[in-house]
């Protein structure tokens, strides 16, 4: 394990330079992955200071680097920033080619200060922190350099920069959030688009589905709201569209001799891993059971909160790469999984979601009864465009965005009556809160505190539901208070169609003996969680089938993560977490958003909120409620309200 040699992070000196090796401190009590350590980290500087592992590095050099970044990364709107970095990354560099003077160092130590005091953001706020710290405390190592023409010590190192915000660290998948909001201020959609698409080529997608985590952790929120995120990254997504900023876009396929990856599903976690995998020359074949991609993006959520033609475009780009997608073929069933080793491929990446529907408990659930549809096989079945008869009332049983999507999508397949049942209150309603509000403008009526304790039928039609009132008792192990039914509250609800939403399984069909998968206790894939490698060497695994129901932005970030692991896996026959993400979870775990040091700003200046279709108009059809922003004035002042936050970071190793 490596020991910490000195640390000034967060303003704690832990200076153990005079200590022998064995009495030094951790470097895992400084909270670094042990990835990192294991991978020889030789310091680490950043927005709060810097952490020396290795005795021998050269830490002048590490700075003039870091410096050098920091030019990058400034947005040049207020002077002290910009031409501050610059002007110490000259100093640095004046001073390791050995023309320096005690003036220069004394002249870094002013201009440091002076950055500080009177940056605008973050970034040039805490840029200077590393660097009056190895003035402090390695005065010597700059001393090294003055008057003597010697070469710079710092040749073999390799610097690993990392821009941060909370609002990255709290995107599973890290997209550089600081980085395309800086696009949209300077109207350079194109520029926002593509860094998004360094992480994912569902862009548009995540615009509108997104459960954006990014907003939660927005600075910007205890002043007055949080930045409209994710609304902005639908607008450089809609705007590269319309403006045909892909027609240009012609990547290399695949070399004729390229090694081949299957991946089974076509969902965002299938096609995230063979985009990014096709990226890095491999050539790439996704089997997919349906005969769309997308998975629950095309057959699950309803068109009216995801266009298709958004949707078919992105899977089209991964397409564009080379991807092969094999439509109408499940593994496990059309051909077994160790089929695929046979015909050549080097690593399969499993995504096969959850597909199938959990049960309620409730009597009658198994009978076979005309107007029993679990939420996924109607929503499917609905999606792919095949007839669906729900009868006039409808039950959906369920307090989730699966439930929401039955619901509000039978009002505009005309059901007159939807009722929707909740075993707890609405408070604890997992759903989007902007999903729940929509279904109840629209007219879905609401029952909370009520389970289903019996489906009623007449000549193997259901005929009604029998529910029970519930009240909240205790917490239970989720935290969330456990509902306990009220005795002898019994009541009916005279309903055409139950559909019961509460959850979703995975169909393991193509999990046999042989094949060495582990299904977990929860029903999930059992994978290693930094490599997404399963128990079988070569198959790996991500999504909803390793995470049980998540999220899109989950889906993704789990599916880069194998596609890293999956490169090194063929190239070195060891499946290695990726350099990108031993940087993340680095910078994860150090973690920058602490609230003491939000930066002190007035409020006030409230959210771009969009606009969504009449009530009365959109609930006869499927077209998008939402309409995002129109304007790209309005964009660009919205991105305004962006309150920089971020850091920089550098791994030394
Ligand atoms: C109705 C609904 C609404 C949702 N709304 C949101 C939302 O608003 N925001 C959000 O972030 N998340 C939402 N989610 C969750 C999100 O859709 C999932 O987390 C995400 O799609 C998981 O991606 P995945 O690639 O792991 O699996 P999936 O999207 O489920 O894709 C799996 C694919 O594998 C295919 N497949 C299955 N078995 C096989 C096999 N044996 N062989 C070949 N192919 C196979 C399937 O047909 C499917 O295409 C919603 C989910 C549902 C069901």
């Amino acid at each position: 394990m490596s020991k910490v040699f000195f640390s000034s992070w967060n303003g704690k000196l832990n200076d153990e330079r005079n200590k022998n090796l064995e009495e030094r401190m951790d470097l895992q009590d400084l909270e670094v992955p042990p990835q990192l350590d294991n991978q020889d980290l030789k310091a680490f500087i950043g927005w709060a200071g810097m952490i020396v592992v290795d005795p021998e590095v050269d830490i002048v050099v590490a700075l003039k680097e870091y410096y050098q970044n920091m030019q990058n990364e400034s947005c040049g709107r207020c002077i002290p920033c910009r031409a501050g970095s610059k002007v110490i990354a000259d100093r640095l560099e004046k001073i390791t080619s050995g023309k320096g003077s005690k003036e220069d160092l004394a002249f870094l130590k002013e201009i440091s200060g002076l950055i500080k005091e009177s940056s605008l953001c973050e970034l040039g706020m805490s840029s200077p922190v590393p660097l009056l710290d190895a003035l402090e405390y390695f005065e010597a190592n700059f001393n090294a350099y003055l008057n003597e023409d010697r070469p710079a010590a710092g040749n073999g190192l390799v610097f690993r920069p990392m821009l941060t915000a909370p609002c990255r660290n709290g995107c599973p998948a890290h997209i550089n959030i600081p980085r395309y909001i800086e696009c949209i201020k300077e109207g350079d959609y194109e520029g926002a688009l593509a860094v998004n698409r360094e992480k994912t080529p569902l862009v548009g997608t995540l615009g509108r589905v997104c459960v954006h985590p990014c907003e939660s952790n927005c600075n910007r929120q205890p002043f007055d709201q949080s930045l409209s995120i994710r609304l902005l990254k639908r607008f450089a997504a809609d705007f590269g569209a319309k403006n045909g900023y892909d027609e240009n876009y012609r990547p290399a396929k695949p070399a004729p001799d390229a090694d081949k990856v299957a991946v089974i599903g076509a969902g965002p976690a299938g096609l995230n891993c063979a985009y990014q995998l096709a990226q890095k020359g491999y050539a790439v074949t996704i089997y997919e059971s349906l005969p769309v991609a997308g998975g629950m993006l095309a057959v699950g959520i309803p068109s009216y909160r995801l266009p298709r033609d958004i949707l078919n475009a992105e899977v089209g780009l991964v397409e564009s790469l080379g991807v092969e997608i094999k439509y109408n073929t499940e593994i496990g069933v059309d051909m077994p999984m160790e089929q695929l080793w046979d015909e050549g491929f080097k690593a399969i990446f499993v995504a096969n979601g959850l597909h199938d529907s959990a049960t309620m408990g409730c009597k009658g659930e198994d009978a076979g009864y005309a107007g029993y549809m679990p939420g996924v096989e109607y929503l499917r079945k609905m999606n792919l465009g095949e007839k669906v008869d729900l009868g006039e009332k409808i039950a959906v049983i369920g307090g989730g965005n699966v439930a929401m999507d039955c619901a509000r999508s039978a009002l505009r397949l005309g059901v007159k009556e939807v009722h929707l049942i909740y075993r707890r209150s609405r408070a604890e309603m997992p759903a989007n809160e902007a999903e729940v509000d929509a279904a109840e403008e629209e007219g879905v009526i609401f029952h909370m505190l009520a389970n289903p304790t019996c489906i009623l039928e007449e000549g193997s039609c259901v005929s009604g539901l029998q529910c029970i009132k519930m009240r909240l008792g205790e917490p239970d192990e989720s935290g969330r208070r456990r509902p306990e039914p009220i005795e002898g509250s019994e009541h009916v609800l005279e309903v055409d169609t139950v559909i019961p939403a509460i959850g979703q399984v995975a169909d393991f069909c193509y999990v046999t003996p042989e094949c060495g998968l582990e299904v977990t206790r929860k029903g999930t894939l059992n994978v290693n969680p930094e490599t997404m490698e399963t128990d079988t060497p070569g198959v790996f695994a991500g999504g909803d089938v390793v995470l049980g129901a998540a999220t899109v932005i989950e889906a993704i970030a789990s599916a880069n993560r194998a596609a890293e692991a999956i490169d090194n896996y063929i190239r070195t026959g060891k499946s290695g977490v990726g350099e990108q993400a031993v940087n993340e979870q680095h910078i994860e775990k150090i973690g920058v958003y602490k609230e003491e040091l939000a930066p002190e700003m007035i409020g006030g200046r409230t959210r771009l909120e969009e606009e969504a279709m009449p009530v009365n108009e959109r609930i006869h059809g499927f077209d998008e409620a939402e309409l995002g922003f129109k304007y790209p004035c309005e964009v660009v002042n919205e991105a305004e309200r962006c309150i920089k936050c971020l850091r920089l970071g550098m791994a030394i190793l």
